[in-house]
């Protein structure tokens, strides 16, 4: 496996990507932002009680889903002992729950849970991937871990450009992360003013799929309320419209 250890080697490693294996194979040797490989093997080392007995991934973790997706999800980053512990993007937290039990409801997942890379989730049309591909402390990149991990998101978007239709950003900095993704996947210059995340945003132009806006499925919005499972499958079903999945 090829490593990444700076922003040019990132740059130029997700470049080169031939196809999503390749692609994924590179993002899981990566070590670029120095700050969120100590954190994520640190969580990995320390780990969570109720995980004790269970080897954790601990590396940056790749998207998920059909290469052939009509539809993507672009979320912030894995959780420290969801996606970083199971090496599966939303796999293994609660985030996790509320999201894959929507696309179950829509008939864009073969199962309601997703609790282990070998658990038999298949994804129907949709891929989901982060804009940071490591868990970073409390849920948050800076800005220059953001944009040192732009090219695998960029790349990506490029490699399933011939179907994708509509794009799902989960939360504000998802929804930002995909401008600077419109125009490295599209050769589209994000529009002047960018129009403003909310839930419910529908953004499209004149090449390049649909943007829709989602609340992120953090346990800060549903627990509280701010996004309900009714919210989660109008956004989805919008999604399947606007792409043309049955
Ligand atoms: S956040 Fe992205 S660029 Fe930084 S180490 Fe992880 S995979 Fe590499």
């Amino acid at each position: 496996m090829v490593e990444s250890r700076t922003p040019a080697e990132v740059a130029a490693h997700a470049g080169r990507a031939t196809d999503l294996i390749d692609l994924d194979a590179g993002v899981a040797g990566c070590f670029a932002c120095p700050r969120l490989v100590d954190w994520r093997e640190e969580v990995a080392r320390t780990r969570r009680a109720a995980f004790r007995d269970q080897e954790y991934w601990g590396r940056p973790v790749p998207g998920f889903g059909d290469p052939a997706a009509r539809i993507a999800i672009l979320g912030l980053a894995p959780a420290a002992h969801g996606g970083n512990r199971t090496g599966r993007i939303f796999t293994g937290d609660r985030s996790g729950d509320v999201l894959f039990a929507a696309l179950h409801r829509a008939g864009l997942a073969n199962q309601p849970t997703s609790v282990a890379a070998a658990d038999g989730l298949t994804l129907c049309a949709t891929r989901i991937f982060a804009a940071v591909r490591c868990a970073p402390p409390d849920n948050k990149p800076t800005p220059a871990e953001r944009d040192t991990c732009a090219p695998w998101l960029h790349r990506e978007v490029e490699l399933i450009r011939p179907t994708l239709r509509v794009v799902v950003a989960l939360g504000a900095f998802a929804w930002a992360a995909w401008w600077p993704a419109l125009r490295a996947g599209y050769a589209v210059p994000p529009p002047s003013p960018r129009p403003s995340f909310r839930h419910g945003a529908h953004w499209s132009g004149t090449a390049g799929p649909e943007l829709l806006g989602c609340y992120h499925v953090s346990q800060q919005n549903t627990f509280t309320g701010r996004l309900t499972p009714g919210m989660l499958d109008d956004v989805f079903a919008r999604a399947k419209l606007l792409a043309g999945v049955d």
